[in-house]
């Protein structure tokens, strides 16, 4: 297979979206089955367990499917959350100001946009699986350091894994597999996850 060919390839499969679609027809099956179990009181009630997991899995799987705000969009949001509570009349200065200080301070440990970027990164990889972390890296961290460093590439294959531990633990593979009629994307897919 020639170069252009390859990568035409790559972008269909990386069009196609199949980990994404994965999640989302995974967390839309779990919490579907938690509203069946909630219709009836009884079975709700001898359920509750099965109800409470479901719930638990859809949120967590829905969690990685939350595209990155942009600076400007976090800016925005950051303000207009700060300006509601320092509206307030009930508060004295020095509390507007402490919030103030809070509001604006850099929010420490793993940025919550890292669980979307793993979900690219996966589909990158899927697409493109001779393609190494570092290019991967390349294509999707959002970071503004001048050059992506081995701790960008470092975060993203940890959340990487993390991501395919999940999806391994609720068994969305098959419900992916089901969908996709690429038998590329299959094989890399099985490789992947299986
Ligand atoms: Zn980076």
């Amino acid at each position: 297979m020639n170069a252009r060919r390859r990568k035409s390839l790559a972008a269909r499969l990386f069009d196609q979206h199949p980990i994404h679609r994965g999640i989302e027809a995974g967390a839309f099956a779990r919490l579907e089955a938690a509203r069946r179990l909630c219709l009836n009181s009884q079975e709700r009630k001898r359920k509750s367990a099965t109800v409470q997991r479901m719930l638990r899995e859809g949120r967590e799987l829905l969690s990685w499917l939350q595209p990155p705000l942009s600076e400007r969009e976090r800016s925005e949001v950051v303000l207009s959350t700060i300006m509601k509570v320092i509206s307030r009349e009930t508060l004295v200065p020095e509390q507007k100001t402490e919030i103030l200080r809070l509001a604006t301070k850099r929010p420490r440990g793993r940025p919550a946009d890292s669980k979307y970027l793993a979900v690219c990164a996966l589909e990158t990889k899927l697409a493109r699986p001779e393609a190494t972390w570092e290019q991967i890296t390349v294509q999707v961290c959002k970071c503004t350091k001048p050059r992506h460093d081995t701790c960008c590439t470092e975060n993203l294959e940890r959340q990487a894994g993390r991501l395919k531990a999940l999806l391994r633990r609720t068994e969305i593979l098959p419900l992916i597999l089901a969908t996709t009629k690429s038998v590329a994307l299959k094989r890399n897919l099985r490789d992947m996850l299986g």
